[in-house]
């Protein structure tokens, strides 16, 4: 099949805007750096993408700034107005987006569908909190005072984005930064720019229409030195950046030193624990989706399953059974589970694992082979290496379809196993014994922001908080109180009375 972004010219307006973008970046891309861009699909090259350079940064900055002053003077419902118009078209072209997901990421496309309808949820919940951006009032220590607590606008929000949601992790902040007031400067993946470039476009359509700021929304392409040009900008206010660990190392260190804010939603190393009580056939679904889905490059995909040695021999024994069964090869095909990991970078850090894994008395229970063929693109059987226990080298995150399995013998053992690595971002423990998931959930339990029960790591639902602790960065995004990380907090005392008490009783006439 040709490379289909030609067939997106059917697909809406934006599609073909799409195209037209791709036109600019052609001419643009002389300006800074520059990159080839091809679907992982494939890997043939459909165009160059041009990076924004340090004045473009500046520029769109001093935009967003002056289109924030405006915009921070809108009741918050009526900016929840605008992000339900962003839903409804964004659900008009769900279809057209999806798919380009599917080009630009190699996600299949009920993965696809699923990103954009995390948009219009996001959208839902932002405009749900336009009616509950509210504060506090406090019992106040003096007679006649009011001690009262607001929520204003931050000013600019800097996203910065990982390649493997190219639309929902934006989506997750910007449609909350929006409705608390804020502007907005995407610096999307250099892996994923039409999806970025498109999601713009149709929120930019939906602002002009409802006479909203355009400068609210800015998008400036490139690497991570275009990333470093919005991280060190004095007037971001909040950095949000999602993607490595070793980014958010950079970023948080660079925007703490300017006493900036930042939200960092960093890599996971994800570990299901499966009880003597587990029911397996669940579990194994939980499983094989947590692990293979999205071709394994999922911040809460599973890598690390920790089995009751009860359970060994038959989750040995029917996971690679499943694996075999899994249809791997083009996302566009209706059957396929497994697409392509996004480049060649992926593929090696996979094959080195596995070869470490192996000389450290791993055993290859299913996959380690690339798969060569049509389409020429980065292909892998998914993975199962079974390890006699856990070591230094399942301590950093794969991003692709490897799955190691360790066995334990108590509770207590397993959820030391799933705290022992330095992220913390998403966990879960198959069973039917209460006391279990309680513990597993307690202070003394799973260490990580994600603690599921009966439910596999991967796949949250924006109502929670999201994100994870130590190294995945500790910063929480999408439902329950997140949205105070995009605004700041004024305290007010307010003195109804004739006179002047001071606080704490202290005297001081003068
Ligand atoms: P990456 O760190 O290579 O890049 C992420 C983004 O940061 C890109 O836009 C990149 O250009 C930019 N960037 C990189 N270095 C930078 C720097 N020094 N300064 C400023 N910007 C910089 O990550 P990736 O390969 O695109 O995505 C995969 C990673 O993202 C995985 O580790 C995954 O777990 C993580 N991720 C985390 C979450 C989460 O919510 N915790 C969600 C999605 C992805």
């Amino acid at each position: 099949k040709p490379l289909q972004l030609n067939d997106l010219r059917r697909d809406g307006v934006w599609a073909s805007s799409i195209i037209n973008g791709l036109a600019n970046f052609h001419s643009d891309f002389h300006l800074h750096g520059q990159r080839e861009l091809s679907s992982p699909i494939d890997c043939v090259s459909h165009g160059r993408l041009g990076f924004a350079n340090q004045q473009d940064v500046e520029y769109a900055v001093a935009a967003a700034h002056a289109a924030f002053r405006e915009w921070r003077l809108w009741p918050a419902p009526k900016r929840g107005q605008v992000i339900k118009a962003i839903a409804e078209s964004v659900t008009q072209h769900k279809q057209a987006l999806a798919r380009l997901i599917v080009l630009e990421a190699g996600k299949i496309e009920s993965e696809a569908l699923g990103e954009v309808q995390e948009w219009i949820d996001l959208c839902d919940l932002a405009v749900g909190q336009s009616r509950q951006l509210h504060g506090l009032v406090i019992a106040s220590e003096r007679f006649e005072h009011q001690l009262l607590e607001q929520w204003h606008p931050l000013g600019v929000v800097g996203v910065i984005s990982a390649f493997n949601f190219p639309v929902a992790v934006w989506a997750w902040n910007a449609m909350l930064a929006l409705v608390c007031g804020n502007a907005v400067i995407w610096k999307p993946s250099e892996k994923t720019p039409l999806c970025a470039h498109a999601s713009v476009q149709i929120v930019l359509d939906v602002l002009k229409r409802m006479d909203a700021p355009l400068g609210l929304m800015q998008l400036v392409q490139g690497d991570h030195q275009v990333g470093q040009a919005l991280v060190k900008n004095q007037k971001v206010a909040l950095v949000s950046a999602t993607g490595s660990c070793r980014m958010g190392q950079q970023v948080a260190q660079q925007v703490a030193a300017r006493l900036g804010r930042s939200l960092l939603e960093l890599g996971g190393n994800n570990a299901l624990i499966l009880a003597p009580s587990a029911r397996l056939d669940m579990a194994l679904r939980a499983i094989v989706f947590a692990a293979v889905g999205t071709c394994g490059q999922r911040c809460t995909s599973l890598r690390r399953l920790i089995v009751h040695e009860s359970l060994l021999d038959e989750v040995c024994s029917r996971l690679p059974q499943i694996y075999a069964s899994l249809k791997i090869g083009d996302p566009r095909e209706p059957d396929t589970l497994l697409g392509p990991l996004i480049d060649g970078i992926a593929l090696q850090s996979m094959k080195e694992k596995i070869e470490e894994a192996i000389l450290a008395g791993g055993i290859l229970l299913s996959g380690g082979q690339v798969i060569v063929g049509v389409p020429v693109g980065h292909y892998v059987q998914p993975t199962l290496i079974r390890m006699p226990m856990q070591t230094a080298l399942m301590y950093e995150e794969t991003f692709a379809p490897l799955l190691f399995i360790v066995p334990y013998s108590n509770l207590m053992e397993a959820i030391a196993i799933n705290n022992a690595v330095p992220q913390g971002l998403s966990s879960a423990i198959f069973t039917q014994d209460q006391r279990e998931a309680e513990l597993f959930m307690s202070a003394v339990g799973s260490d990580c922001g994600l603690a599921n029960v009966n439910v596999g790591t991967s796949g949250a639902e924006i109502g929670g908080a999201f994100g994870g602790e130590k190294a995945t960065g500790g910063g929480r995004e999408s439902g329950s109180d997140a949205w105070k990380n995009y605004m700041r907090r004024s305290t007010n005392t307010i003195n109804y009375s004739q006179t002047l008490p001071l606080a704490q009783g202290v005297n001081f006439d003068v």
